[in-house]
């Protein structure tokens, strides 16, 4: 089912993010895993697009996968990076034929090694252009964009980032779903900006569930999230015991999940890692659905 169906269809839209693991065992561990969190059932599940477009052929493996295997609507993420205006084209189709109706439509982030997003010759620079293209070859193409309560990392200011989002939007996005963050007031606030902009579709909140105190202070580094200092020193008190980080980082989660419920969101998305556990406490716990 494509984005606005799903949208139409339930009041709240709970979405699973997976990426594709490196390893057969890694394979069936997420088999495993989302076996279990296929039992919450989601409304999707979108897998991750490595940087580069390492992964191509593996995140459609994946997005076949969920769909003949767990029966579950599938959503591939994709980027601009290293690809030609051709290449992106051809990889859309390839999509399609293996029956993606849904697309997270992404520049990507720069490839290791280089620090600023380069735009390749006959490439697309940012998502907007991507969303166009997408449009105008499959107009019936869910799309999904990144948005960020908390801004870009590269981007000027919360407003120009603001303005950007507006554009994917413009050019035919069906739903936001934003980076992960841990201050709901900030989601609170950007979510009115985006409507005092005439941004109209669903905006989806994405959570992180803490479970590994030292892998979440890379990954925020890396994209700028507010990590608060009152949660910060509970999890630095805990920081050499791994059980009772996760329990921190799950009470934090539940907190936010039905706060962020309780005013009115669209639906959820879990940054779930490949992992079950936290997800699976966390949807105990609460009634999103
Ligand atoms: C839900 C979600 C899923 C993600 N999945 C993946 C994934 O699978 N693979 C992956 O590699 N990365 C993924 N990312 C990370 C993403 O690729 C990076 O955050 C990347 O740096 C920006 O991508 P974007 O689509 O937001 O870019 P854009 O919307 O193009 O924005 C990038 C920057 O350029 C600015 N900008 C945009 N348009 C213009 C313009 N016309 N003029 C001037 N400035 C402009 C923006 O303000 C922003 O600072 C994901 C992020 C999110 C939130």
């Amino acid at each position: 089912m494509r984005l606005p169906q799903l949208f139409k269809s339930q009041p709240f839209v709970l979405s699973i993010e997976i990426f594709p693991p490196k390893t057969a065992d890694g394979d069936a561990a997420l088999r495993r895993n989302l076996q279990t969190l296929i039992d919450y059932d989601p409304a999707f599940i979108s897998c991750t697009y490595g940087a580069g477009g390492s992964t191509q052929d593996r995140t459609l493996q994946w997005c076949r996968e969920i769909q003949s295997d767990f029966l579950r609507t599938a959503m591939s993420h994709f980027t601009c990076v290293g690809s030609t205006r051709d290449e992106l084209l051809s990889w859309l189709d390839q999509a399609v034929a293996a029956g993606v109706e849904n697309v997270m439509a992404l520049r990507g982030d720069p490839p290791v090694g280089q620090e600023k997003f380069r735009t390749v010759e006959g490439g697309l620079s940012n998502a907007n252009e991507l969303v166009e293209l997408i449009r105008q070859h499959h107009p019936n193409m869910g799309i999904g964009v990144a948005g960020y309560p908390e801004k870009h990392q590269e981007a000027a200011t919360l407003e120009s980032d603001l303005v950007n989002l507006k554009r994917k939007v413009d050019a035919g996005a069906d739903a936001v779903f934003t980076q992960l963050f841990f201050v709901n007031d900030n989601f609170f606030a950007f979510r009115d900006r985006c409507t005092e902009l005439g941004i109209e579709i669903p905006i989806v909140p994405g959570i992180m569930p803490i479970t590994d105190f030292a892998r979440i202070k890379r990954i925020t580094s890396m994209c700028g999230t507010v990590f608060p200092d009152a949660l910060a020193t509970r999890l630095e008190a805990v920081k050499d015991d791994p059980q009772a980080q996760f329990e921190i980082g799950v009470e934090h989660a539940i907190q936010q999940c039905e706060e962020l419920r309780a005013a009115g969101v669209p639906g959820i998305h879990f940054y779930a890692l490949n992992k079950s556990d936290a997800c699976q406490r966390i949807l105990d716990a609460t009634q999103l659905q």
